[in-house]
């Protein structure tokens, strides 16, 4: 079987860190500004950084219908935080204006995790995932409503952090950022 070609949304935020862990991992890597890099992607990764500038920077590049159109597709597509904003289907205290790709059935609370634990460390228990996965969050996003389809994959203080809809996986963390690859691992289990 050829490695699958797994994009990474290179506007902004953590690119490098997610190719290097894909590569790792031994895919195919590529980072997709434009749409025909997206078109030659098995699937995708959404990075970590910030999902207004990111939202911003898609339009301008054209980005955001052709990204809708592949998730409607059933591309598989993984978002790290900022990412997990960018595939909520609903979004609370976004920007003015702010528009996310869509796709996964969940409501997103940006910034939930608050200013005075705007970064943190914990040991996760992720489904799937054997062991604790160290998790960093960083002007975390949480999950406030899931529907039906999604599976919950792990929770932080009884909110959803970690999700699964079909072929759409998101975290609240950033597994990118420590070397932790068992949710990049999850997520390619579904690209092959
Ligand atoms: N707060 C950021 C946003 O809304 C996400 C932060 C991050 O990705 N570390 O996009």
């Amino acid at each position: 079987m050829t490695a699958p070609t797994i994009g990474v949304l290179a506007l902004q935020g953590d690119v490098r860190e997610h190719l290097a862990t894909l590569t790792r991992l031994g895919v195919k890597t590529l980072p997709v500004r434009r749409q025909a890099e997206l078109d030659t992607c098995d699937g995708l990764v959404l990075p970590g950084g910030e999902s207004t500038t990111m939202w911003r920077l898609a339009r301008t590049f054209e980005l955001l219908e052709p990204l809708r159109a592949r998730v409607e597709d059933k591309m598989p597509v993984f978002g790290t935080c900022a990412g997990m904003v960018l595939l909520a289907e609903r979004l609370l205290d976004g920007a003015e204006g702010q528009e996310t790709i869509g796709g996964l059935d969940i409501t997103v609370r940006r910034n939930a995790f608050g200013r005075q634990t705007e970064s943190f460390e914990t040991d996760l228990t992720v489904a799937g995932v054997k062991d604790t996965v160290r998790a960093v969050f960083i002007r975390a996003p949480w999950v406030e409503a899931t529907g039906p389809d999604v599976e919950v994959l792990a929770s932080v203080a009884g909110h959803p952090v970690a999700v699964r809809h079909g072929h759409l996986l998101a975290t609240s963390f950033h597994p990118e950022v420590n070397g932790e690859d068992r949710l990049h691992r999850l997520f390619l289990d579904t690209c092959w």
